[in-house]
């Protein structure tokens, strides 16, 4: 059926054509590393995820090339760094590691290309520079301004006209500005701050331009897909493609522009500034991740996603239902072919919701399933259909031997010695001897289950 995407800049869904298509590539804005992320912040990396390992599977012979930038030049950093008492580099690459670390608990992979905007400040002034020299920015007090009337389609991609612009421009307009809806390039940074020599000064750069240069750097004048939240549609978005289309002469920057939506904890958004947000650190403490990515792909990602406790229990729930099913069947590797219902859902706008509804048919039909080669071939859809959503691809055993972090349990040496003890007194016929440890077992949460291959335990949920 063809990949079709909804893309901002229209408004609509398209069908997805690659420009080149032995190389689609795709750039999603990444995190600014100065504390840990939250589960909002993991929504992106979990949608643009799927999309990438379904662009790999769409285009198989063709390269895929996903690049997420870090900011590690920002304010809040600088804060952030001086309130810790250490260095900017100390705290970036703390944040960046344990970022990292998260993303991966999420199933997600790593991006082909993570650049670090303070590695691209040469690109950030040539492209600022370019353009001064096309008309399209001005240097004033150290500063380096975009020339918003320069641009006769500034406003397109974010779909908001100039009154609505100047309105959300901050009122007491610096009087450098030519215009109150300019942006800053570069902007000069005094000697206790970071900064680097520019034609106009020792500075830094503003954020919206890092994205421009290192997308530029990296894929290229234009490219197929530009990612992000819902929330950086304006200005982010609509300043980067200003930056790059006016330094480069071709419109749009990116052919399809894509955004999640928000988080919300219960009803609020969840946001930093509101404090009631929780960290994918904390999350993956109560559930595994890939109970937070199923939980996450339970939602379209251009719609709102409410995240409460209960949800995620829920969620890990439905996740249980899969993984027994699997369990139930004996297993099998994944098939090569991903289900078409599976596939017809991804394709269609990353529909994960009715994708998820397709993988839990599966299930259902492999639960019925009385051949066992039936079963097997059941068992490997089931687990090719979660590998294109990054999900399904764990050890059913290990799965259901997960326990939340901080919680006082038998461990495994301990498990398999009391199953031994019950295995020997059974073999005594000392069947009173066997039940006690049976229950004893059950009360620390672990559940036996014998089977003709021999007796499997799992924890409880
Ligand atoms: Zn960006």
């Amino acid at each position: 059926m063809g990949l079709k995407l909804h893309n901002t800049l229209w408004r609509k869904k398209e069908e997805f054509q690659p420009l080149d298509p032995n190389h689609v590539r795709m750039y999603v804005c990444g995190p600014t590393v100065y504390d840990f992320a939250h589960i909002g912040n993991a929504r992106p990396v979990i949608v643009f995820d799927v999309l990438y390992r379904l662009l790999k599977r769409l285009y198989p012979k063709a390269k895929v090339t996903y690049v997420r930038n870090v900011t590690d030049i920002d304010d809040k950093i600088n804060d952030r760094a001086a309130a810790n008492s250490e260095t900017i580099r100390n705290l970036t690459d703390r944040t960046l590691k344990q970022y990292r670390e998260d993303m991966l608990a999420l199933l997600t992979f790593p991006p082909d290309h993570e650049p670090r905007a303070t590695e691209f400040i040469e690109p950030i002034i040539r492209i600022a520079q370019k353009l001064i020299d096309k008309g399209h920015a001005y240097a004033a007090e150290g500063h380096v301004l975009f020339n918003v009337p320069s641009m006769p389609d500034y406003g397109k991609l974010s779909g908001r006209n100039r009154d609505e612009m100047v309105a959300g421009a901050r009122v007491d307009v610096a009087p450098y500005k030519r215009d109150p809806a300019d942006f800053v390039l570069w902007k000069p940074s005094r000697d206790d701050q970071p900064g680097w020599d520019s034609p106009w000064g020792r500075g830094r750069p503003g954020w919206h331009i890092e994205c421009s240069a290192m997308a530029m750097e990296l894929l290229g004048e234009s490219f197929d897909i530009h990612g992000g939240g819902l929330d950086l549609i304006f200005p982010h978005h609509e300043n980067e493609n200003a930056q790059s289309c006016c330094a480069t002469g071709s419109w749009p920057m990116a052919r399809y522009w894509l955004h999640n939506g928000m988080l919300n904890f219960g009803s609020e958004k969840m946001s930093k500034s509101l404090g009631n947000f929780r960290t994918v650190n904390e999350l993956l403490r109560d559930a595994p991740g890939e109970a937070l990515r199923y939980y996450m792909l339970t939602g379209h990602y251009r719609q709102p996603l409410e995240w409460t406790n209960e949800g995620l229990k829920e969620q890990k729930n439905a996740l249980d239902r899969l993984y027994q099913a699997l369990q139930a069947a004996g297993d099998a590797p994944p098939a090569n072919e991903v289900p078409l219902s599976v596939m017809a859902a991804l394709e269609d706008d990353l529909n994960t919701p009715l994708a998820l509804s397709h993988l839990h048919e599966i299930a259902s039909q492999l639960n019925k399933a009385a051949d066992p080669a039936e079963k097997r071939r059941l068992a490997g859809e089931l687990r090719a259909a979660g590998a294109i959503m990054g999900l399904l691809q764990g050890d059913a055993v290990a799965w259901f031997r997960w326990q939340p972090a901080g919680v006082a349990s038998l461990d495994e040496t301990e498990i398999a010695g009391m199953i031994q003890r019950r295995l020997q007194a059974r073999k005594a016929k000392n069947f009173a001897e066997a039940d006690r440890i049976r229950d004893e077992l059950k009360s620390q949460g672990v559940v036996l289950e014998d089977t003709a291959g021999g007796t499997t335990w799992k924890r409880a949920s």
